[in-house]
C-alpha cells in the first residue's frame, strides 16, 4: 500500500501552472502528471504539454480512450456531443482516468488528485471520487491562488501561455461544442482543415437526424459565411475594448493580451465549461 499522487494537465493555463507550482512549493512528493488525450487535440496543446515536460523534468503520461472519438461518435449514431449529451467527456476523459487509478486503488494505494480550480472560483466543483482512497485536493482554492496568481506563476516560470491562448482560451478537443462563436473562426482561420472536418461531422450528424449542430441554431456553413464573420468579429472588438476600458492598465503586462474569450461571451453563447477538460 502507498501514497499515489496524481495532476490531471488539460493543456489549458490552470492545470499547467498548479503542476509548476506543485513542482515548486512540494519538490517531495513524487507526482505523476497525465493528460487524457481524445486523439482531437490542437497541435499547439501537444507543444505546450512538451514545453511544460521540460520544466517538470519528468514525461506527461498520455493516458489514450480505448476507443476513440470517432468509435464513440458512432456508437452514438454520429450525434454530436453537446452540453445536453456529453458523452464525450465520460468516454474519453472520465473513463481513461478511471481505469488508470483502478488498479492503483484496487491495491489498496491511497491516490490523492491534485485538481485547478481556482481560489476565485467558488461556484466550481471538481471530479467527485466516490471510492475513499481516492482524495480530491484543490490546491489552488486552499492556498488562495487566484487567476492573477495563475498569471504570476505561468509567467515567472518561462513556460508562459500555450500558444493557442491567442485566439481561443481553452483546451480540449479540436471541435469542442463549448467554444465561443470567435473561437470557431478562429479554428477556421488557423486549422482550416480542422475545421473542414468539424463540418462533416456536422453534415453526417444532421443526415442522421441528430437535433444538434456544434453551435445550437448556427450550423458551421452558415457560420463560415465572410459577411457572418465580419458581424462576429465585429461584436467581439464591441466586448473586448469594453472589457480593456473596465480594467486598469498594467505595464507590466506581457505585449500579447491574454483574452479570456468567456469573460467576454458571459452574458450569452452560455458561460459553461468543463473543469475535467478545460482546466
Ligand atoms: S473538450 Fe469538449 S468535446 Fe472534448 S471531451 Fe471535453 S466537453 Fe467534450
Amino acid at each position: 500500500m502507498a501514497e499515489r499522487h496524481v495532476l490531471g494537465l488539460s493543456g489549458g493555463k490552470d492545470s499547467a501552472a498548479l503542476a509548476i507550482f506543485m513542482r515548486e512549493t512540494y519538490p517531495e512528493l513524487d507526482i505523476e502528471y497525465f493528460f487524457t488525450d481524445t486523439g482531437k487535440e490542437l497541435p499547439e496543446v501537444y507543444a505546450f504539454l512538451n514545453k511544460l515536460e521540460g520544466f517538470l523534468g519528468k514525461p506527461i503520461l498520455k493516458l489514450n480512450p480505448h476507443r476513440g472519438f470517432d468509435f464513440w461518435l458512432k456508437e452514438y449514431n454520429h450525434f454530436l456531443p453537446s452540453p445536453q449529451t456529453r458523452w464525450c467527456t465520460r468516454q474519453l476523459k472520465l473513463l481513461p482516468f478511471e481505469l488508470w487509478v483502478r488498479p492503483m486503488l484496487a491495491d489498496g494505494d491511497t491516490v490523492y488528485s491534485y485538481v485547478a480550480i481556482r481560489a476565485d472560483e467558488e461556484y466550481r466543483t471538481g471530479y467527485s471520487s466516490t471510492n475513499n482512497n481516492l482524495i480530491i485536493k484543490l490546491p489552488f482554492r486552499e492556498k488562495g491562488i487566484n487567476k492573477e496568481g495563475v498569471r504570476n506563476i505561468l509567467e515567472n516560470s518561462g513556460v508562459g501561455w500555450p500558444e493557442y491562448y491567442k485566439w481561443r482560451s481553452r483546451s480540449g478537443c479540436t471541435f469542442c461544442f463549448f467554444q465561443k462563436k470567435i473561437e470557431w473562426i478562429g479554428l477556421l482561420e488557423k486549422h482550416p482543415d480542422e475545421f473542414q472536418k468539424a463540418k462533416e461531422y456536422e453534415k453526417l450528424a444532421i443526415d442522421h437526424g441528430s437535433p444538434f449542430t456544434w453551435i445550437q441554431g448556427e450550423p458551421l456553413s452558415e457560420l463560415e459565411k465572410p459577411e457572418r464573420i465580419a458581424q462576429i468579429k465585429d461584436e467581439f472588438q464591441k466586448r473586448l475594448q469594453k472589457e480593456k476600458k473596465k480594467k486598469p492598465v498594467n505595464p507590466l503586462l506581457p505585449e500579447i493580451e491574454i483574452i479570456e474569450i468567456d469573460d467576454l461571451y458571459y452574458d450569452d453563447e452560455g458561460a459553461g465549461s468543463c473543469n475535467i477538460c478545460h482546466k
